[in-house]
């Protein structure tokens, strides 16, 4: 009160301000409270979110006690069609999906305390204290059955089945509540991994290759759904000069559940699944995108390139050249700024087709690059009739032509590659130049152009922007 006294004292004292502290400060109270319901709760059904399953099955961690365990469950729920529903009668048919289950779930709990919307369809509820495991299962069988139960949506009946994974705990010393939440989930991976339609429960050896893989899956679409990705860019300087002649595009993947996750690790299942074909769409447009802006801002570098990786997947795709022409059209580049780089195995599966769509890419402006060269299969009888640019020689053999016994043999193989691209009228890039040693023999070589660590790691566009503004162009 001293400030409205001293308000008052000073003549600043007026009858409304008051009533507008005690305003802001409820007003800022409740947006406290917002906040921290937000963060606990799933705006849409009202239920707790992950976190806050995740919260309560930690603060069980804290109460154990010796003396009395207790055994807990925890149930994973995934609704099997949920996507087809969501994608074939669009996101409110979705919406009324997941609201309907969150009330049947309730129904069957009686309280919505030990319930939560733990992913896009997926629930989670624990259990306490359980008396009898099988009871547990029975309790998750007729949950599969009362959600199997038909909703009407406009008109419309929409079933959906469910997938359950269920993990058993005892709140004794050993106890680690929030594992449960993870050990439920693998173990309602592994249903769907090996197609079961009855709960299963956890059991330690079942995060398998297979389970692990559908959770990478999984992971993937929501990281594709929630723009997880960025590209980042490495690159590629003459060795001539030492100016920069290019960059290739590395994608990048900060998933919000995994961290950081490597191309190595995630291309190869993204290939399997399809999912880098919208993938890819993305990185050529934005890459494509990249590479006019810099163009723009950098007019320093008229003559900048910018290499893209193709996987095998999207090279089969019939609209791919479609697809890049509509690309550079929307983006305003011209075809010769862009680089695909393929692999020789790409190619081999079908080498006539693969010739008609390398040409076809190449009527488009586009250059073409041989990347990996000399690690996949390929027959040299068809080097010559592939319209291709550009030979990159594969950091395993560049990476060895200095340690070893072996050292010289790896430098007479690159030689006889920078050889072969150079009687082919192509120019040669060497990936993977760790060492100045290495620069120098590549020079020696007469290599044109070299990409590796001696010179930059992949950047993020900030790094890149700030190499170029420093490097004085070629
Ligand atoms: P790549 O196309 O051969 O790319 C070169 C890889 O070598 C990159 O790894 C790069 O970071 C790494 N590298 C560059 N310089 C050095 C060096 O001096 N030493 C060593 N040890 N490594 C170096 P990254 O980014 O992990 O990518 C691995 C592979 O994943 C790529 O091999 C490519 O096959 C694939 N990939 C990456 N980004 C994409 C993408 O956007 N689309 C597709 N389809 N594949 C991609
Ligand atoms: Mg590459
Ligand atoms: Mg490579």
């Amino acid at each position: 009160m001293a400030y409205l006294f001293f308000l008052f004292t000073q003549s600043g004292w007026v009858p409304f301000v008051p009533p507008l502290l005690s305003f802001l400060i409820s007003g800022t109270l409740v947006l406290a409270y917002k906040t921290v319901y937000q963060t606990y709760h799933d705006p849409l059904t009202g239920l707790a979110n992950r976190r806050d399953l995740e919260k309560k099955l930690q603060q069980l961690n804290e109460q154990k006690n010796s003396d009395s365990s207790e055994l807990v469950a925890v149930l994973f729920i995934d609704l099997n069609r949920f996507k087809t529903i969501n994608e074939g009668l669009g996101h409110q048919a979705g919406d009324y999906l997941l609201v309907a289950t969150s009330q049947r779930l309730q129904e069957q709990l009686n309280s919505r305390k030990h319930l939560g919307r733990v992913g896009g369809d997926e629930f989670a509820i624990w259990l306490k204290p359980v008396t009898d495991k099988q009871e547990v299962v029975n309790f998750a069988e007729k949950l599969q059955l009362v959600l199997s139960q038909p909703l009407f949506w406009q008109g419309q009946e929409i079933y959906t089945t469910v997938t359950i994974g269920i993990s058993f705990g005892e709140t004794d010393k050993n106890f680690r509540g929030p594992e449960l939440l993870r050990y439920a989930d693998i173990a309602m991976h592994k249903a769907k991994a090996i197609n079961s339609s009855r709960p299963q429960i956890f059991e330690p050896g079942m995060d398998t290759q297979a389970v692990q893989r559908w959770h990478l899956e999984k992971d993937l679409r929501v990281g594709l759904e929630e723009k997880e990705f960025k590209l980042y860019y490495q690159p590629i300087f003459s060795l001539k000069t030492g100016k920069i002649a290019g960059f290739e595009a590395l994608v990048r993947w900060d998933s919000k559940t995994r961290g950081f996750v490597s191309p190595g690790d995630f291309i190869p299942v993204a290939e399997e699944t399809g999912l880098i074909v919208p993938l890819g769409e993305w990185i050529l447009r934005e890459a494509c995108r990249q590479i006019r802006d810099w163009h723009e801002r950098f007019p320093r570098y008229p003559a900048l390139i910018m290499s893209v990786n193709l996987s095998g997947r999207q090279f089969s795709e019939p609209n791919l050249v479609k697809q890049i022409q509509r690309i550079l059209e929307a983006a305003g580049v011209e075809g010769d700024r862009l680089k695909l780089e393929i692999t020789e195995s790409m190619m081999m599966n079908n080498v006539e087709e693969a010739i008609a769509l390398l040409n076809s890419l190449k009527d488009l402006g586009l250059r073409l690059s041989i990347d990996d060269f000399g690690t996949g299969y390929s027959s040299l009888s068809y080097l010559h009739r592939f319209p291709v640019d550009t030979l990159k020689v594969d950091k395993s053999f560049v990476g060895r032509m200095e340690e070893g016994k072996d050292s010289q043999k790896y430098i007479s193989i690159v030689r006889t590659i920078i050889s072969l691209g150079h009687n082919l009228h192509l120019d040669v890039i060497a990936e993977g130049i760790e060492t100045e040693g290495q620069m120098n023999i590549l020079e020696d070589l007469s290599c044109e152009y070299g990409q590796g660590y001696l010179f930059s790691r992949p950047l993020s566009v900030e790094n890149a922007e700030a190499l170029l503004a420093a490097q004085n162009p070629l």
